[in-house]
Protein backbone atom coordinates (compact mmCIF):
# COMPACT_ATOMS: atom_id res chain seq x y z
CA UNK A 1 0.00 0.00 0.00
CA UNK A 2 1.68 3.45 -0.94
CA UNK A 3 0.64 6.08 0.68
CA UNK A 4 1.36 9.01 -1.95
CA UNK A 5 -1.43 10.64 -1.32
CA UNK A 6 -0.30 11.68 2.09
CA UNK A 7 -1.30 15.07 2.65
CA UNK A 8 -5.57 14.00 2.41
CA UNK A 9 -5.17 12.68 6.33
CA UNK A 10 -3.62 14.61 9.34
CA UNK A 11 -3.37 14.09 12.13
CA UNK A 12 -3.43 17.07 14.44
CA UNK A 13 -3.09 16.82 18.38
CA UNK A 14 -5.67 17.71 20.48
CA UNK A 15 -4.94 21.57 22.13
CA UNK A 16 -7.81 22.07 24.30
CA UNK A 17 -9.51 19.91 26.29
CA UNK A 18 -13.56 19.35 25.39
CA UNK A 19 -15.57 21.45 27.67
CA UNK A 20 -18.90 21.27 27.30
CA UNK A 21 -19.75 23.00 24.12
CA UNK A 22 -18.96 20.70 20.73
CA UNK A 23 -18.85 22.69 17.70
CA UNK A 24 -16.15 21.00 15.39
CA UNK A 25 -16.58 23.87 13.02
CA UNK A 26 -15.43 26.46 15.49
CA UNK A 27 -11.97 26.35 14.96
CA UNK A 28 -11.80 24.37 12.42
CA UNK A 29 -12.84 25.25 8.92
CA UNK A 30 -10.33 23.51 6.72
CA UNK A 31 -12.22 21.21 4.12
CA UNK A 32 -11.67 18.12 5.49
CA UNK A 33 -13.80 18.85 8.48
CA UNK A 34 -16.60 20.43 6.16
CA UNK A 35 -17.23 17.20 4.17
CA UNK A 36 -16.66 14.85 7.29
CA UNK A 37 -19.63 16.73 8.76
CA UNK A 38 -21.50 16.35 5.60
CA UNK A 39 -21.23 12.99 6.09
CA UNK A 40 -24.47 11.48 5.01
CA UNK A 41 -25.02 8.19 7.75
CA UNK A 42 -27.36 5.83 6.22
CA UNK A 43 -27.32 2.01 5.67
CA UNK A 44 -26.92 1.69 9.43
CA UNK A 45 -28.96 1.17 12.55
CA UNK A 46 -29.62 3.72 15.25
CA UNK A 47 -26.81 2.85 17.81
CA UNK A 48 -24.61 2.44 15.41
CA UNK A 49 -25.60 5.92 14.05
CA UNK A 50 -25.11 7.25 16.85
CA UNK A 51 -21.42 6.26 16.75
CA UNK A 52 -20.79 7.20 13.55
CA UNK A 53 -22.23 10.82 14.47
CA UNK A 54 -20.53 10.59 18.19
CA UNK A 55 -17.19 10.30 16.04
CA UNK A 56 -17.84 12.85 13.55
CA UNK A 57 -18.90 15.22 16.70
CA UNK A 58 -15.59 14.67 18.68
CA UNK A 59 -13.69 14.63 15.33
CA UNK A 60 -12.10 10.69 15.68
CA UNK A 61 -14.32 10.15 12.29
CA UNK A 62 -11.35 9.01 9.55
CA UNK A 63 -12.85 8.54 6.33
CA UNK A 64 -11.96 5.78 4.25
CA UNK A 65 -8.93 6.58 1.98
CA UNK A 66 -9.92 3.81 -0.19
CA UNK A 67 -12.30 1.16 -0.13
CA UNK A 68 -12.66 -1.57 2.11
CA UNK A 69 -12.89 -5.27 1.92
CA UNK A 70 -16.66 -6.25 2.38
CA UNK A 71 -17.30 -9.02 4.72
CA UNK A 72 -20.09 -10.48 2.71
CA UNK A 73 -19.21 -10.15 -0.96
CA UNK A 74 -15.59 -9.84 -0.57
CA UNK A 75 -15.73 -7.05 -2.77
CA UNK A 76 -13.55 -3.93 -2.21
CA UNK A 77 -16.99 -2.18 -2.52
CA UNK A 78 -16.73 -0.69 1.36
CA UNK A 79 -16.69 2.62 0.83
CA UNK A 80 -17.96 4.25 4.32
CA UNK A 81 -15.57 4.66 6.74
CA UNK A 82 -16.36 1.95 10.50
CA UNK A 83 -18.77 -0.01 8.05
CA UNK A 84 -17.74 -3.67 7.33
CA UNK A 85 -19.96 -4.68 4.68
CA UNK A 86 -21.09 -2.53 1.12
CA UNK A 87 -24.24 -0.44 0.69
CA UNK A 88 -25.77 -3.42 -1.50
CA UNK A 89 -25.07 -6.29 0.94
CA UNK A 90 -26.20 -4.36 3.79
CA UNK A 91 -29.55 -3.76 1.42
CA UNK A 92 -29.82 -7.23 0.38
CA UNK A 93 -29.10 -9.11 3.69
CA UNK A 94 -31.26 -6.00 5.41
CA UNK A 95 -29.07 -5.56 8.23
CA UNK A 96 -27.22 -2.73 9.51
CA UNK A 97 -23.78 -2.44 7.27
CA UNK A 98 -21.32 -1.43 10.28
CA UNK A 99 -22.99 -4.11 13.21
CA UNK A 100 -24.19 -7.15 11.16
CA UNK A 101 -26.75 -7.39 13.67
CA UNK A 102 -29.37 -5.07 13.84
CA UNK A 103 -32.47 -5.10 11.35
CA UNK A 104 -33.59 -2.05 12.68
CA UNK A 105 -31.94 0.02 9.81
CA UNK A 106 -32.47 3.50 10.03
CA UNK A 107 -33.51 5.00 6.01
CA UNK A 108 -31.27 5.70 3.38
CA UNK A 109 -32.50 8.55 1.12
CA UNK A 110 -31.48 8.18 -1.93
CA UNK A 111 -30.12 11.67 -3.50
CA UNK A 112 -33.57 12.65 -5.19
CA UNK A 113 -35.21 12.03 -2.05
CA UNK A 114 -32.34 14.41 -0.19
CA UNK A 115 -33.23 17.16 -2.88
CA UNK A 116 -36.61 16.80 -2.37
CA UNK A 117 -36.61 17.23 1.11
CA UNK A 118 -34.29 20.46 0.28
CA UNK A 119 -36.60 21.74 -1.75
CA UNK A 120 -39.54 21.23 1.42
CA UNK A 121 -37.40 22.90 3.45
CA UNK A 122 -36.63 26.04 1.69
CA UNK A 123 -40.45 26.07 0.84
CA UNK A 124 -41.21 26.59 4.51
CA UNK A 125 -38.23 29.45 4.35
CA UNK A 126 -39.83 30.99 1.26
CA UNK A 127 -42.69 31.16 3.24
CA UNK A 128 -41.17 33.42 5.74
CA UNK A 129 -39.93 36.13 3.03
CA UNK A 130 -41.79 38.39 1.31
CA UNK A 131 -43.12 38.33 -2.32
CA UNK A 132 -40.35 40.43 -3.73
CA UNK A 133 -37.41 38.38 -1.89
CA UNK A 134 -39.03 35.53 -3.08
CA UNK A 135 -38.72 35.98 -6.50
CA UNK A 136 -35.27 37.24 -6.61
CA UNK A 137 -34.67 33.81 -4.89
CA UNK A 138 -36.72 31.89 -7.16
CA UNK A 139 -34.68 33.47 -10.17
CA UNK A 140 -31.55 32.94 -8.07
CA UNK A 141 -32.58 29.49 -8.13
CA UNK A 142 -33.26 29.19 -11.42
CA UNK A 143 -29.78 30.30 -12.42
CA UNK A 144 -27.77 28.24 -10.48
CA UNK A 145 -29.82 25.28 -11.74
CA UNK A 146 -28.87 26.13 -15.03
CA UNK A 147 -25.69 26.69 -14.04
CA UNK A 148 -25.49 23.04 -12.53
CA UNK A 149 -23.00 24.09 -9.84
CA UNK A 150 -21.45 21.36 -8.01
CA UNK A 151 -22.28 23.31 -4.45
CA UNK A 152 -25.39 24.23 -5.72
CA UNK A 153 -27.29 23.04 -2.48
CA UNK A 154 -25.45 25.41 -0.50
CA UNK A 155 -25.41 28.33 -2.53
CA UNK A 156 -29.08 27.63 -2.69
CA UNK A 157 -29.56 27.96 0.77
CA UNK A 158 -26.70 30.31 1.51
CA UNK A 159 -28.68 32.58 -0.56
CA UNK A 160 -31.71 32.29 1.12
CA UNK A 161 -30.49 32.68 4.52
CA UNK A 162 -28.91 35.96 3.13
CA UNK A 163 -32.39 36.69 2.21
CA UNK A 164 -33.74 35.87 5.47
CA UNK A 165 -31.23 37.63 7.09
CA UNK A 166 -31.92 40.65 5.82
CA UNK A 167 -35.43 41.10 6.44
CA UNK A 168 -34.87 40.16 9.55
CA UNK A 169 -32.53 42.99 9.48
CA UNK A 170 -35.06 45.15 8.07
CA UNK A 171 -37.96 44.70 10.67
CA UNK A 172 -35.51 45.33 13.36
CA UNK A 173 -36.38 41.95 14.96
CA UNK A 174 -34.06 41.26 17.84
CA UNK A 175 -34.85 37.62 18.00
CA UNK A 176 -32.23 36.08 19.70
CA UNK A 177 -30.88 33.10 18.38
CA UNK A 178 -28.67 30.66 20.30
CA UNK A 179 -28.67 27.51 18.87
CA UNK A 180 -25.04 25.91 19.19
CA UNK A 181 -26.50 22.92 17.23
CA UNK A 182 -27.85 24.03 14.15
CA UNK A 183 -25.83 23.46 11.20
ZN1 LIG B 1 -20.69 -6.51 -0.34
ZN1 LIG C 1 -25.54 -1.35 13.66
Amino acid sequence: MSCQKGSTVRTRPQKYKNRSVFKNSLHDTSQKTKSINSTHISHVCQRCKEIIEWKIRYKKYKPLTQPKKCVKCEQKTVKRAYHIMCDPCGQKLGVCSKCDKSKEVIEAPPSEKEQFQLDEEMKEMLKSLPERKRRTFLRYMNKSKEEEKTDQKDDILKKLNELKVNEEEEDDDEEDDDDDFSE
